[in-house]
């Protein structure tokens, strides 16, 4: 059988430390970076005696994400206690939601390549604490238990409030994945519930990807992919699985049903253990805490504070400003950004009002966001709030090349200047200052024209007798000395037309 007969079939868990100021069970800060083992108290290190009092902010953004993503919402969702041993785990057991979570059954559009969007089922979105971290130490470690001289645990992550998002087995592809976390993160970020920051482990992503044969109801065995750090490398990781299954079906033996660790250097999952079945965890209902049974009231005010979601955002924008699909998907998927250029747009339409001049702004003002803004954004790694260029700054920028006093390559130079701080957030005060203005003037630049002719008659001469490909040549020689002459700043429509009538004509 070959590699096009079977069908790729994956479900995400996606879990989301939730921005809460405290802990989920506690008042300890729920803060990344701290020194280790600060942030702890009785409760969070499972001392005898403690008992935990749940955050009513954690169930909070819990029923953000389930209107967020359609779901239901039972009328009382329960705690239970995960049993299981390891040293990051201070009570020995995880108090987690099992049978009756908090969010079921609900749905997210996912977009495609082609502008189409598919529905993703969800399967359900349940609140659990997070666990310590330990740090293997030592050469032969490389970050694993085995080979470490000793290892270390910080307990300030235990009870940070999480998230579980489970997918329904609905994705078909390692880009599909992608996507879905993409849109799933974006919409997270939108309604203020976590900083999704997949490199912190703030989103931290689970697969399960099993193969069968194309036209199959049935599942295939599925293998659990476990440490993907960014999107790029659970797209990486799930490419490498769907080979290896496909090559482990393909020569007739059986997919092993197991947890697997994706090594990043290595590009390849190696086996980490057998699948645990829930049964192993012996759940049974956490008895110190009471049911979560939010209010209607509750429930009714959380949904009427949703602010708009990145799906309909970017329909918004497209049908205002007339951007691409695509532009729009980068705008919305960084709602920061989405935020600046809206802003930008809102500063310049003070003065240019109708709807035909908001859309020409706003696809310039799109251009520069997703163009220059963009790959300073990644090279500095500063959020669009901390840009030294206040939208109300990019707005200007955009008038300044529109009336004609930038031109476009300039606009780029001033833009650079601006981000580095220069002209104290304003384009046209670096524009006076370094008196870049375009020069549209035309005796100025009429003057110029001539000026160069007359330095090079040789050149006009042969220009006079040339062939057509010599003197478009030429032409390119004479306008680079009358932009020089012009120290870059003359307006090009203007030099090209006067260029063509001071040139001469034929032989
Ligand atoms: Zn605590």
């Amino acid at each position: 059988m070959s590699m096009t007969d079977w069908e790729t079939v994956i479900g995400l868990e996606v879990h989301c430390e939730l921005a809460t100021e405290t802990k989920m069970f506690c008042g300890c800060p729920n803060d990344f970076g701290a020194e280790p083992n600060t942030n702890v108290c009785p409760v969070c290190l499972g001392l005898p005696g403690s008992l935990p009092v749940l955050n009513e902010r954690a169930v909070e953004f819990a029923l953000r994400v389930g209107e967020a993503l359609h779901c239901a919402v039972p009328e009382a969702s329960i705690f239970h206690r995960k049993n299981y041993f390891y040293p990051d785990m201070p009570k020995n057991y995880q108090v987690s939601q099992y049978e009756e979570p908090i969010c079921g059954n609900g749905w997210l559009m996912v977009p495609g390549p082609d502008g189409t969007a598919r529905r993703i089922g969800i399967e359900r979105a349940h609140l659990e604490e997070d666990a310590g971290k330990t740090s293997h130490v030592g050469a032969g470690a490389g970050g694993r238990v085995h080979g470490a001289d000793h290892s270390l645990v910080d307990y300030n992550r235990a009870g940070v409030p999480l998230l579980e998002i489970v997918s329904k087995p609905d994705l078909r592809s390692p880009e599909e994945a992608r996507a879905y976390v993409a849109e799933l993160r974006g919409v997270l970020e939108a309604i203020g519930v976590s900083d999704v920051k997949m490199e912190e482990g703030s989103l931290r992503v689970d697969a399960n990807i099993s193969l069968r044969p194309a036209g199959a109801e049935k599942l295939g065995t599925r293998s659990e992919i476990k440490n993907m750090n960014s999107l790029r490398s659970l797209a990486r990781a799930l490419e490498y699985e769907v080979e290896r299954h496909a090559e482990v079906l393909g020569s007739g033996e059986a997919v092993i049903q197991e947890t697997r660790h994706w090594d990043e250097e290595a590009g390849r999952t190696h086996s980490l253990r057998s699948k645990e079945e829930s049964h192993d965890y012996r759940y049974f209902p956490e008895p110190d805490l009471v049911p979560v049974a939010p209010s209607a009231e509750w429930r009714d005010q959380v949904r009427a504070g949703m602010p708009e979601l990145p799906a309909a955002r970017k329909t918004r924008l497209i049908d205002a400003w007339g951007i691409s699909e695509t532009d729009a998907g980068v705008l919305v998927s960084t709602p920061g950004l989405a935020d600046y250029a809206e802003s930008a747009v809102a500063a310049a339409s003070g003065s240019a009002g109708a709807a035909g001049a908001m859309g020409a702004m706003g696809r310039d003002v799109t251009n520069w966001v997703t163009g220059d803004l963009m790959a300073y954004l990644k090279e500095t790694g500063a959020a669009p709030s901390e840009l030294a260029l206040p939208p109300a700054g990019l707005a200007e920028l955009v008038k300044l090349v529109s009336d004609g006093t930038l031109s476009r390559s300039l606009a780029k130079e001033v833009l650079a200047a601006a981000l580095a701080g220069e002209g104290d957030g304003s384009p046209a005060a670096i524009v006076a200052t370094r008196g870049l203005a375009q020069v549209s003037d035309e005796s100025a630049l009429a003057a110029a024209v001539q000026a160069v002719l007359d330095a090079h008659p040789a050149e006009v001469d042969r220009y006079r007798i040339g062939e057509e490909k010599d003197r478009k040549k030429l032409r390119g020689f004479f306008m680079g000395k009358v932009m020089a002459e012009m120290k870059g700043r003359g307006n090009p429509q203007v030099l090209n037309r006067l260029l063509d009538e001071a040139l001469p004509t034929s032989p």
